[in-house]
């Protein structure tokens, strides 16, 4: 009893049994009553005519005709009974019997119904007694066997109860099976459900049929697009450890040969020791860059939200990535005023990012622009470079985290970290990033943050234990 499947058959079946039960006492009940009306009719009628025929003989002495038996109805009998208990007349099948019909119904004083047992068998008595003027002569006692009756109602009974048992059958069948194609989805539910334990494979899905809508199937499709987000996590979290692993090695490879090269020769290399020092560097840079990533991507990014002049922070980056630019990218810049909430550090960071990368992918002698200016409501920063651009089957994936579009070219460049930085800033500032590229011509990256709103920067109320948090 305890699967779904049994709860529900048991219900049906009790819900069908009992409308049965209650249906099938009506029809009974009803049937009872109106043959029992019936009966009850004749035998007024057959008193009613018998009445209406009754003389007087020339002593004063009453007659009354009794119909043969051809016209009374079938096995009906009658008697009447004078005021002294004496049996004046009887029907012909009562010749045998010669007590009253129904004893009490001698001393009725007005048509009387009673249902009697004459040997042993039911019989339905109608007593009247006959008047002679005021005067009381004699009691008609007219009466009709229920055997028949009660064989009908019998035979009701029966046709009920088998119809109900098979009614019962029926929906406990019709029940079982409805119920077990509407699980069947779940089954299979459960069983790929322990595939996937058993077998540790989050590609398999539960197949749904074309143009299957109910509940237990949009059930089946929210668990398949559950698996389809639970493995897209795995492997997003596998790339990520073999990514971070492929990261670490070079750097530590440097450093072990370094420390070997150092101890072979017996005596301090300053540049070995500036090599260690750089990949040290280098090592932190990736820590830090994936602590950032991972509160940012957990939605703890410590942010200030304050006014922040865009066109300042612009100018900022752009005099310290001239110092990197030097002689060999032509650094541009038209930047107008804007003003916006939020964290001056981070999105100068976000510049750093996208000014530094269009400066890294240039080659000599390309032109790198910061533009910066106001839109509508929105505050648009756009980093132009003439660049080797980026292939547009890479660009979709340039803000996931290690990706690098040109493997070969960017390995050494950097962590294939600093866009999805970007973008995780940029999205907690409300604010949008995009990409467009045409390989070989070069690369637009464009920032949009709404401008600050006239109330000021109000500290949203989520916000502030990340700033406490950062303090
Ligand atoms: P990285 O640290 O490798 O620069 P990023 O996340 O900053 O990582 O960039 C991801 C990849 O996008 C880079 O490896 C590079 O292939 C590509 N990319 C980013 N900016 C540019 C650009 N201005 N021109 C061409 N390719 C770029």
């Amino acid at each position: 009893m305890r699967t779904l499947r049994a709860r529900l058959t048991l219900l049906y079946v009790a819900v069908t049994g009992g409308m049965f039960l209650v249906f099938g006492a009506a029809v009974y009940g009803v049937v009872g009553v109106l043959l029992m009306n019936h009966v009850d009719r004749t035998l007024r009628h057959t008193a009613h005519v018998m009445m209406s025929q009754i003389r007087r003989d020339e002593f004063g002495d009453i007659i009354v005709p009794i119909p043969d038996d051809l016209a009374l109805a079938a096995g009906m009998a009658v008697q009447v009974w004078d005021r002294q208990g004496r049996l004046v007349v009887a029907s012909h099948n009562l010749r045998e019997y010669t007590h009253p019909l129904s004893p009490q119904g001698l001393s009725v004083t007005q048509p009387t119904l009673r249902t009697e047992d004459l040997q042993g068998h039911p019989w339905r008595v109608l007593s009247e007694p006959i008047y002679v003027g005021e005067r009381r002569v004699a009691t008609l006692q007219v009466a009709m066997p229920l055997e028949a009756v009660y064989r009908a109602k019998q035979v009701v009974l029966l046709s009920v109860i088998a119809v109900a048992l098979l009614a019962v059958l029926l929906a406990a069948l019709v029940s079982y099976f409805s119920v077990q194609a509407a699980l069947e989805p779940l089954t299979r539910v459960t069983a790929v459900a322990d595939q996937i334990t058993h077998a540790d494979d989050l590609s398999r899905r539960i197949p749904v049929p074309q143009g299957a809508g109910d509940e237990v199937w949009t059930l089946v499709q929210a668990f398949n697009a559950t698996l389809s987000r639970l493995e897209a996590l795995f492997q997003a979290q596998r790339r990520f450890i073999a990514d971070v692993g492929h990261e670490l090695r070079t750097p530590l490879t440097v450093i072990k040969g370094n420390a070997q090269w150092m101890r072979r020769i017996g005596k301090l290399d300053w540049e070995a020791l500036d090599s260690i020092e750089e990949e040290a560097d280098r090592l932190s840079r990736l820590v830090d860059d994936l602590l950032l990533l991972e509160r940012a991507e957990a939605g703890k990014l410590p942010l200030r939200r304050e006014i922040v002049d865009l066109a300042a922070v612009a100018t900022d980056v752009l005099r310290e990535m001239q110092v990197v630019a030097r002689e060999k990218i032509d650094l541009k810049a038209d930047i107008q005023p804007v003003i916006v909430c939020g964290d001056p550090d981070r999105l100068k960071q976000v510049l750093l990012n996208l000014v530094g990368n269009a400066i890294k992918y240039t080659p000599k002698g390309g032109t790198v622009w910061l533009e910066v200016r106001q839109e509508g409501q929105q505050a648009v920063i756009k980093v132009r470079d003439t660049g080797p651009g980026i292939p547009p089957e890479d660009l979709p994936h340039i803000f996931e985290r290690f990706y690098r579009a040109d493997k070969a070219r960017s390995r050494g460049k950097g962590f294939g970290l600093g866009l999805s930085i970007a973008y995780w800033i940029v999205k907690h500032h409300d604010g949008h990033i995009e990409a467009a590229s045409q390989p070989g011509e070069g690369t637009t990256f464009t920032v949009t943050l709404p401008v600050m709103p006239e109330e000021g920067c109000m500290p949203e109320p989520e916000d502030e234990p990340h700033a406490l948090e950062a303090g």
